[in-house]
């Protein structure tokens, strides 16, 4: 944080992150980025109106008092922010933390021509068949994490250099809801920017829960390309149950999804199907998807495939091991999982309706492309600094080798915080570092 006042008074809505101030007494109860918190005992003589704090001592103290306070702000962030949706402590990510190595935040390059961008953890909804137990009521996850905006688009910028700015696709996903982000707009904005310099493109994936009519305004001026949006059954009931909240309500995701329709945002329907619970409300939503796109037909062509993406993409629901498991849900094989969307496909065609449900990946223009090397080697012995607590029980996270480290199989895990610890690699597949102390 800059100080930027002259007088005594600390105007705190000149920071961007502050987006909301209470106080009681000498207590500051900061709202940042939306939808995290954080608390802030002023221990100088202050009077405290809305957003800004008066400093009340001698005119030579009050430069040293606004740097005291920042410092106290800056502090709290690093050390009490909770996330409002979860109640999780969350860490907020800047420089020196990498942002690869890690699933639940930072940046993922698979070696294809997308990077998946992941600006924070944390859901607003609890889908019974979470695979990452996300939510309020998740059992298995004890932090979230906020990546800074301005530092998550430095370092995107960098892989897409190094991958070759042709083509490119952020896809902003996670262990959470992508539109919990804030700035998004502005994160949208800039690795469009980056992106369309190679034609490429920015997507994201919502549960639709948050998005209301201005953010799709904004993200549509932002440059977004497109949205995958999970509508997983009509049913209001059966809806409610596959968000697991009972305030879920489908009326208003339909809404969004057809205000998406009018705007330059290509709407992708996305469905889950989870054999013997939804079968029948997943089709539904894909009668439901057909004939949206057959009143509200859109024309946003993909720069990648210079076409227009698909309307649906059906997906197959998986066991995963922290995951959640709905009891009356079939384990499908992917196998038959094709052979219902092909068999849905015909039975379309029959009545002259084109559809295409299996899909490929090319059908988005995903292709391979260079891929950020590993600098570890699985089996190998490395040093690692432990810089804060895990995701799950029995994690903490380090880093090494410019690379986040999960470290799993921790007993008492806020003692290893802060020191340099021997560790094994278990994992490197696609930079995602998994690894156990020895
Ligand atoms: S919307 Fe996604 S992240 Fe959120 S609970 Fe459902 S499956 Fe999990």
């Amino acid at each position: 944080m800059e100080l930027n006042e002259k007088n005594n008074i600390l105007d705190l809505s000149s920071f961007r992150m502050i987006t909301g101030v209470k106080s009681k007494d000498n207590k500051l109860i900061l709202e940042i980025n939306k939808n995290y918190e954080c608390e802030v005992e002023i221990p100088y003589n202050v009077d405290i109106e809305d957003d800004k704090i008066i400093i009340n001592e001698h005119p030579l103290k009050v430069e040293n008092i606004k740097r005291g306070i920042l410092n106290l702000i800056s502090l709290s962030i690093s050390q009490n922010l909770v996330n409002k949706i979860t109640n999780r402590r969350t860490y907020y990510i800047a420089p020196p933390i990498p942002l690869i190595g890690h699933t639940a935040f930072g940046l993922i390059d698979r070696g294809t021509n997308i990077i998946q961008v992941r600006g924070l953890s944390g859901c607003n909804i609890n889908c019974p068949f979470c695979s990452v137990d996300e939510g309020k009521h998740s059992k298995t996850r004890k932090n979230d994490y906020y990546v800074d905006v301005d530092y998550l688009v430095e370092e995107y910028k960098k892989i897409v250099e190094f991958k070759g700015n042709k083509f490119i696709e952020a896809h902003l996903d996670g262990q959470g809801e992508p539109t919990l982000y804030y700035p998004l707009a502005d994160l949208v904005q800039n690795l469009s920017e980056i992106n369309k310099e190679g034609k490429g493109i920015v997507s994201m994936q919502s549960n639709g829960v948050g998005l209301t009519y201005k953010m799709i305004d904004e993200l549509e001026e932002a440059g977004l390309h497109r949205i995958n949006l999970s509508i997983n059954a009509l049913d209001e009931k059966m809806a409610k149950i596959l968000a697991g909240r009972k305030d879920y309500n489908i009326e208003k995701i339909l809404d969004i999804a057809e205000y998406i329709k009018n705007s330059k945002i290509h709407l992708l329907i996305a469905p889950i199907l989870l054999p013997n619970v939804n079968d029948e409300e997943v089709k539904k939503v894909i009668d439901y998807a057909i004939e949206l796109d057959q009143r509200i037909p859109q024309n946003v062509i993909n720069p990648i495939t210079n076409k227009k993406d698909p309307i649906l993409g059906v997906q197959l629901c998986l066991i995963y091991q922290f995951g959640r498991r709905v009891k009356k849900m079939k384990i499908w094989e992917f196998k038959k999982f094709y052979k219902l969307l092909k068999d849905y496909e015909a039975q379309y065609g029959a009545k002259g309706i084109d559809v295409k449900l299996k899909l490929h990946p090319s059908d988005f223009g995903t292709h391979r492309r260079k891929k950020l090397p590993c600098p570890f080697k699985v089996g190998e012995v490395v040093n690692v600094d432990v810089v804060m607590d895990g995701r799950i029980k029995g994690e903490v996270i380090g880093v090494a080798k410019n690379r986040i480290v999960q470290i799993i199989n921790c007993k008492n895990e806020h003692k290893l915080i802060g020191n340099n610890i021997r560790v094994k690699i278990l994992r490197t597949k696609d930079n995602i570092i998994v690894s156990t102390p020895v």
